[in-house]
């Protein structure tokens, strides 16, 4: 039988079980590291070979078994540009596959308080800036994800759905790019910030006289420390209720071309930089309105400069570790 919660607001019980899928990302590993600091005692997490959420049954039968009172939907196939306009179908095909697995289960269970967790490039190409929640579904995708975009579309109506069907207080969260510890640094596979970290600094330890960024230089993006974002997931948790997505960014965006100086100085990087204009540039520009979050009572805390230095240091302590796709 299916419950309905009645949402009201204030602390999550500390001693419940509250499972994170996809608790070693980027952002999953930093909502546990928030959700530890809180005082949660029984976090729980699976890695990918623990538990394939792609597979439908193994999915039933470890909520079933588990019956947490909360989930966090971290876990995703995500990539950057070139990943995602390269293996459309897999972006398309594992997320909807992990979403509707993990959705599904966490409804047989009646989980109590669920955050399913998507992406800024949901909105328009060319949606008017700053990019408001209501801008969903009223143009046409950025083609390098529109398969990735369409997933998580897909997601914010299953979590609708359920709260309309079921009455469970559900809610999703639109993070802008987000960086941090246990982010993709691979040269293919990953979003601008960590190739950028990693082929600064190679260039440093190599003495190269110059380097190559993809794209224009122009396209501006917005930055969030991972740590920025899993506070906002919390306290959405804790205190926001709602059927519309809610955006999470830091207010303020910079060009790449910007970006890649800052990161190049951060890095003691003093030789050329080149842009080769083959690569693709991707939306012109992603800036989330955040006003929505600022009246839920959050605004992001971690300068880009201090996050900046954080994630150098993060990634210099693990060269020899970093995953390689
Ligand atoms: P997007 O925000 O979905 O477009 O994803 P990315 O983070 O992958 O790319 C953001 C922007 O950075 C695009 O304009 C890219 O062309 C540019 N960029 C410059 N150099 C790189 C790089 O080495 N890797 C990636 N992924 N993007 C880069």
């Amino acid at each position: 039988m299916t419950v309905a919660h009645d949402f009201s607001p204030g602390e999550l019980n500390r001693e419940a079980t509250f499972y994170v899928a996809g608790h070693r990302g980027l952002v999953g590993s930093a909502i546990v590291r928030r959700l530890e600091s809180a005082g949660f005692e029984n976090i729980v997490g699976r890695t990918s070979a623990e538990l394939d959420l792609k597979n439908r049954d193994a999915v039933l039968g470890f909520f079933a078994e588990l019956k947490p009172r909360y989930v966090v939907l971290a876990a995703a196939k995500v990539g950057g540009i070139m990943a995602n306009s390269t293996y459309p179908v897999d972006f398309l095909s594992d997320n909807i596959r992990i979403q509707v697995n993990v959705l599904d289960a966490s409804r047989q269970v009646d989980v109590e308080r669920l955050l399913f967790l998507g992406s800024s490039c949901i909105y328009p190409k060319f949606a008017e800036q700053p990019i408001r929640e209501e801008s969903l579904l009223t143009g046409h995708l950025e083609p390098t994800n529109d398969a990735y975009a369409i997933a998580k579309i897909a997601g914010i109506l299953h979590v609708q759905s359920v709260r309309r069907q079921y009455g469970l207080p559900w809610i999703s969260a639109m993070p802008t790019n987000l960086y941090g510890p246990n982010d993709n640094f691979s040269p293919a596979g990953s979003h601008v910030l960590p190739a950028l970290i990693r082929r600064y600094d190679e260039a440093v330890a190599s003495g190269a006289a110059s380097v190559v960024n993809w794209g224009s230089g122009s396209p501006r993006r917005e930055f969030l420390h991972a740590d920025d974002m899993a506070d906002a997931c919390l306290h959405l948790l804790e205190h926001f209720d709602g059927p519309d997505q809610v955006n999470v960014g830091s207010g303020t965006d910079v060009t790449i071309r910007e970006i890649a100086e800052t990161v190049a100085s951060v890095v003691g990087y003093t030789g050329e930089t080149e842009w080769d204009t083959t690569k693709p540039d991707g939306t012109p520009q992603k800036l989330l309105d955040v006003s929505k979050l600022a009246r839920a009572g959050w605004t992001s805390k971690i300068p880009l400069s201090e996050g900046l230095e954080r994630t150098v240091a993060w990634y210099r302590d693990h060269i020899g570790s970093l995953r390689e796709k």
